[in-house]
């Protein structure tokens, strides 16, 4: 790379990112440009979408769930069939939620694109905060993701939406991969991927940023001027994702491409077990939602509610 000053794609502009896994520079139009073919590729590649579809975007007012909204709202423009609404899950996390909320509703005004919003409270009956409070959570991580998770599908279900886009990147799929061999549940890895179909009455789950790793997303986001909240939730750090995420990083810094191996092994092993085992799904005798178990956590959790 030694004296190099332009980007390898065009060979007209300066260099703005140096991506490791592939050993290329890039200036920011081809930056900016590979990730939306990236996208593309992954939505053609696992069949994400059809051009009539009413998609339902998940949106938290991070970075990565307005890029998302950002880059399907121009994919989008040229199926004059399909719909975007974006969906979001109000927690009731003080100090926090209030104004990923607020980043959400005037990027979505910006973008012509319909927001929807569930809350907890309307739900379940109680805040997030509430349930902390009432039930001691340890590791309210593990009980938000799953609620979360379920009004998601209720609040895509109320408003007939056809599949729900979530903006889950490399870095998250490769921690999930890890934390579930830690959770002693290797089973879960087989339940996920960059498509979960619901089946029956579930409606269909994507992922089209699952092979973009975050500090990509982070760029992109910078670079097009997409505004969002970058405080973390107060929650946040008693998660072992946490801890995972910083391993995972310091693999990464060392061995470009780590992630994208944990990631591709995991599709392996779906592809593998999807030939040995067809009918793998078991469903929850509660609300019959695809689970690892007889109940899932979802039910479990809503129990002790
Ligand atoms: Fe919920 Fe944990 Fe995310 Fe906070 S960090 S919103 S508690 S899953
Ligand atoms: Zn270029
Ligand atoms: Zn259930």
């Amino acid at each position: 790379m030694t004296g190099k000053i332009n980007c390898d794609k065009c060979g007209r502009y300066p260099i703005f990112y140096r991506r490791p896994y592939e050993g290329i520079v890039l200036c920011r139009r081809c930056f900016k440009d590979s990730i939306e073919r990236k996208v593309r590729r992954t939505i053609s590649k696992y069949k994400m979408f059809s051009p009539t579809d009413h998609i339902g975007v998940a949106v938290s007012g991070g970075k990565d769930s307005l890029t998302l909204l950002y880059i399907l709202r121009k994919i989008e423009e040229g199926y004059p069939e399909a719909r975007i609404t974006a969906l979001a899950v109000d927690e009731g996390i003080k100090g926090y939620r209030e104004e990923a909320l607020r980043l959400a509703e005037s990027f979505t005004a910006k973008l012509g694109v319909n927001l929807r919003t569930i809350s907890f409270k309307e739900l379940y009956g109680k805040t997030m905060d509430e349930m902390v409070n009432a039930l001691g959570l340890r590791f309210p991580c593990s009980c938000c993701g799953v609620l979360r998770r379920k009004a998601l599908i209720e609040l895509a279900s109320r408003i007939g939406v056809d599949k729900i886009a979530t903006a889950h990147n490399l870095d998250d799929e490769a921690q999930t991969v890890i934390l579930n061999l830690i959770h002693g549940d290797p089973l879960r890895i087989l339940m996920t991927g960059p498509t979960l179909d619901g089946g029956g009455s579930f409606i269909k789950k994507v992922k089209p940023l699952f092979l973009i790793p975050e500090k990509e997303i982070s760029l992109y986001a910078y670079l097009t001027g997409i505004p969002f909240q970058s405080r973390s939730c107060p929650y946040a750090s008693t998660a072992l994702r946490n801890d995972v995420r910083a391993m995972l990083n310091l693999v990464e810094e060392k061995h470009p491409g780590t992630l994208y191996t944990i990631v591709h092994s995991a599709e392996k092993l779906r592809q593998a077990s999807s030939k040995l085992f067809p009918k793998r799904t078991m469903r929850c005798k509660l609300c019959g939602s695809p689970s690892t178990s007889e109940i899932c956590s979802s039910c479990k959790i809503l129990k002790d509610i």
